[in-house]
């Protein structure tokens, strides 16, 4: 059963030794505030010189560097939507960054991956919605990809932590 590969945490995505961590981009991939800056901060300026190389990204799908000074071997960089209403294909989108994610990471052997709450930030997309449907799609695409060992959501504070452990109890 998938679910047995999902994890909720709480922590500090930086400091995670997995193959790949995401970052909760934006579709310059040339950094912002953050967990895309603190993912930046950590790993040091030769991750913003590989991001060049990449001329940005379209929301919802997924670009992959290495990572540099982070514990983390891999960086996998997705725009999240920016919430409106709810109108203009947020939820899809969202959907999107998370099969995208965890397609890239399996193309690139990556067996451990951590994601933050991708667009509960400052794209302000409502956090119980957003939980539901990245628990959703990640158990989902897990049965695509059977060498994909464990997934966690690394969640910074606690609200956000009960909103995705309850999502991952739901399903
Ligand atoms: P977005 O623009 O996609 O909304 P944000 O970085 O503003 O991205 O927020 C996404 C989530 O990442 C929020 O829950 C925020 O609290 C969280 N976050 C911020 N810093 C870290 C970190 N170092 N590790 C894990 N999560 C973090």
């Amino acid at each position: 059963m998938n679910k047995n590969r999902i994890e909720v945490i709480q922590g500090d995505i930086t400091k995670s030794e997995v193959d790949a961590i995401v970052n909760a981009a934006n579709t310059s991939l040339l950094g912002g505030g953050g967990v895309d800056g603190a993912i930046h901060m950590a790993a040091g300026s030769a991750l913003l010189a590989e991001c060049r190389t990449l001329n940005g990204c379209p929301t919802g799908e997924a670009k992959i560097t290495r990572g540099y000074r982070l514990p983390a071997k891999h960086v996998i960089h997705t725009p999240g939507p920016r919430w409106r209403d709810g109108e203009h294909g947020e939820p899809e989108l969202l959907a999107s960054c998370y099969r995208n994610c965890l397609r890239v990471a399996a193309e690139n052997h990556c067996a451990t991956v951590d994601f933050p709450s991708i667009s509960t930030g400052v794209y302000h997309f409502p956090l119980e919605q957003a939980a539901e449907i990245a628990i959703r799609t990640i158990a989902e695409t897990l049965e695509h990809y059977s060498s994909i060992r464990r997934v966690r959501m690394v969640c910074f504070d606690a609200r956000t932590q009960k909103a995705y452990e309850k999502a991952l109890e739901a399903l």
